[in-house]
């Protein structure tokens, strides 16, 4: 008998619940001149051919991604004025010249173009490379980006569901989300008339009077709009809100999807990020996502709530803000010019 395996729902990846056909056509965004993606992570040249074909698919003419520096001369080599680099410390470096093995990427980057420099000091990654952006070696690379003239990028922070959850099991060795946010603004002190990109909504999606509090303390800070399940399960739970902080900060806030490529990651699991993000920002859609979410169980899978944001925001959020923003530090792309 098999009247009971026939009854069991298909076998649906992490990335499709829905089982979507990904390859449907998307019209292009309403956006004059190309849509950047400012937030992403293209790991190796031997990926680019797939995530081009996804880009294209939903109307993405170029990209920022933090490339590793051995893969990224490949990139910038096939994609002149559609890439652009953000500069990145090796992974993980036990060396105890880590500092100048830093400073030397920073340089080797900023000589590819790049001009802005990324420090990843979420509560993980603090523990991981024993460092805050106090750390007088991650001081030294501060001022060396800002002598360069580099923009100056951060992941603080990380989902209340972390923050409640693993880093909650163990305080004391990952610290609190205010203990993080202090020593953040510090450093967005000390650092006043230097452009700040702060990703995925300033690391707090989840409190948007704090992220008001930042933008209008700090004019000089912008963030950015990228990770997919966390931007799907947080702005979706608070949807009027959201939009109201969207719109009400449009100048402020850069689009970015957060993609991230790997070598088993094809076309149906990039183009679930990027149907995600296309279906938050610009529709009305509400319904359940296609993607699963590992932060909730199964039986509170978060429902997709679109912002319907109005063209003109979307217009600033995809390009405009990215464009103006980088071209102050002298990095532009190959557009064509916009009627
Ligand atoms: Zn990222």
């Amino acid at each position: 008998m098999t009247a009971v395996a026939s009854q069991q729902p298909p076998n649906l990846p992490d990335h499709n619940l829905l089982g979507l056909d990904y390859h449907r056509p998307w019209p292009r965004p309403k956006v004059r001149g190309w849509v950047i993606d400012y937030h992403t992570h293209l790991f190796a040249h031997r990926h680019q051919q797939q995530w081009l074909r996804v880009n294209q698919h939903f109307g993405i003419d170029a990209f920022i991604t933090m490339t590793p520096l051995e893969e990224a001369v490949a990139v910038a080599r096939d994609l002149p004025g559609r890439v652009q680099f953000i500069a990145m410390p090796q992974w993980v470096d036990p060396s105890p010249h880590w500092v100048d093995n830093w400073l030397r990427r920073v340089e080797a980057f900023y000589n590819l173009g790049s001009r802005i420099v990324k420090f990843h000091v979420s509560p993980q990654t603090m523990v991981m490379r024993n460092y805050s952006l106090e750390h007088p070696g991650v001081q030294k690379v501060m001022k060396e980006s800002i002598d360069r003239g580099m923009i100056l990028m951060s992941h603080v922070g990380d989902p209340d569901t972390w923050y409640n959850g693993k880093y909650a099991a163990d305080v004391a060795k990952f610290g609190t989300r205010e203990q993080h946010y202090k020593i953040w603004e510090d450093q967005l002190k000390a650092t006043r008339g230097h452009t700040w990109i702060g990703a995925h909504l300033g690391g707090n999606p989840e409190d948007p009077p704090r992220l008001q509090y930042l933008l209008d303390t700090y004019p000089d800070l912008y963030l950015d709009l990228s990770a997919t399940r966390w931007m799907v399960r947080e702005v979706s739970a608070r949807r009027d809100v959201m939009r109201e902080f969207i719109i009400k900060n449009a100048d402020r806030l850069l689009w970015g999807s957060d993609q991230v490529s790997g070598d088993t990651r094809e076309f149906d699991f990039l183009a679930s990020r990027m149907w995600c993000h296309r279906k938050l920002w610009e529709t009305a859609y509400i319904g359940p996502s296609p993607v699963l979410d590992p932060d909730l169980d199964q039986d509170k899978q978060p429902m997709l709530r679109g912002l319907a944001l109005p063209d003109e925001v979307i217009q600033k959020i995809y390009r405009d803000n990215t464009v103006r923003v980088l071209g102050k530090y002298g990095v532009y792309f190959n557009e064509p010019p916009i009627e």
